[in-house]
């Protein structure tokens, strides 16, 4: 297999290598099903799948100093500032150097995160492929995360109105994002209401297609 982030990539197989790859952003508001449909994506195309959610949920779990500063902020139900997030984002990127491709999950989520994964993927000689985004109606993304609230054992999960700032927090900085990649071609939404296996497969007919 070839490695990802070769650049030499005279007299190899690199490009074929390469148009292969599948860098997919995984999109949708909060309690859309992003990471319960990463985590069967990831299986079935062999792609290390980033949550920058569960990175700082790592963090904070072992109190470091990055949890610390991610919990002031997850707990209102606002983002995590730029610069921490895109750090860590970097950091997450850099240590899977042998990536058949990622499952970006929660990221991006600002307009400066997407240029700053633009960035990213260039230097490693590569791209994204695709958003393909999750769309379900506020109103059950409420009700979803309620009832996730009660085994999930998050804080921001555990009060409506918390769940209520996360969404509104989607539409002030992050649904923007659909223009950023429809404006290159790059965005698929799929109705993200049925059974896990039906959505799975609406978004493997888009993956399919990369
Ligand atoms: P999630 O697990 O994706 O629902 O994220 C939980 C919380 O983590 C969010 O409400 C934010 O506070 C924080 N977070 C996760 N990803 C990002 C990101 N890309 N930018 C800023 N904050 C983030």
């Amino acid at each position: 297999m070839q490695n990802f982030f070769n650049k030499n990539n005279k007299n190899t197989h690199k490009n074929d290598s390469l148009q292969g790859m599948k860098n997919i952003v995984l999109f949708g508001p909060p309690g859309a099903g992003k990471g319960t449909q990463a985590e069967v994506l990831k299986e079935k195309y062999q792609l290390v799948h980033i949550s920058t959610g569960d990175v700082f949920r790592f963090n904070i779990k072992n109190k470091t100093e990055l949890g610390t500063l991610a919990k002031s902020y997850m707990d209102k139900g606002h983002l995590v500032p730029d610069e921490v997030t895109i750090n860590m984002l970097n950091a997450e990127v850099d240590k899977n150097a042998d990536a058949n491709g990622f499952i970006f999950d929660g990221f991006p989520r600002t307009a400066a995160q997407a240029e700053a994964l633009a960035s990213l993927m260039k230097e490693k000689n590569s791209q994204i492929n695709a958003m393909v985004a999750l769309e379900v109606d506020d109103e059950i993304l409420v009700q979803r995360l309620l009832e996730r609230g009660k085994s999930s054992g998050r804080a921001d999960d555990a009060n409506e109105a918390v769940i209520r700032e996360r969404i509104a927090e989607y539409y002030r900085k992050t649904d923007i994002l659909k223009q950023y990649y429809m404006a290159q071609s790059k965005y698929h939404g799929v109705d993200g209401v049925g059974s896990i296996e039906e959505i799975t497969e609406r978004l493997s007919n888009v993956i399919d297609t990369l």
